[in-house]
């Protein structure tokens, strides 16, 4: 995993904890990658099945 996914990975745990909505994480916690990258994953594209 490159570094700077890693640190935005980091930060997006902190700031969900913080209260930030999922929705405006830059990185994906459930597949360890930016967002765009799994956007189309059947997970996030049927909201319902998410969490
Ligand atoms: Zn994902």
């Amino acid at each position: 995993m490159e570094k700077k996914l890693a640190a935005a990975l980091d930060r997006d745990d902190a700031a969900e904890d913080a209260g930030m909505h999922p929705d405006n994480r830059e990185t994906c916690h459930t597949h360890q990658c930016w967002a765009h990258e799994c956007a189309d994953h059947p997970m996030h594209t049927r909201p319902s099945a998410a969490r």
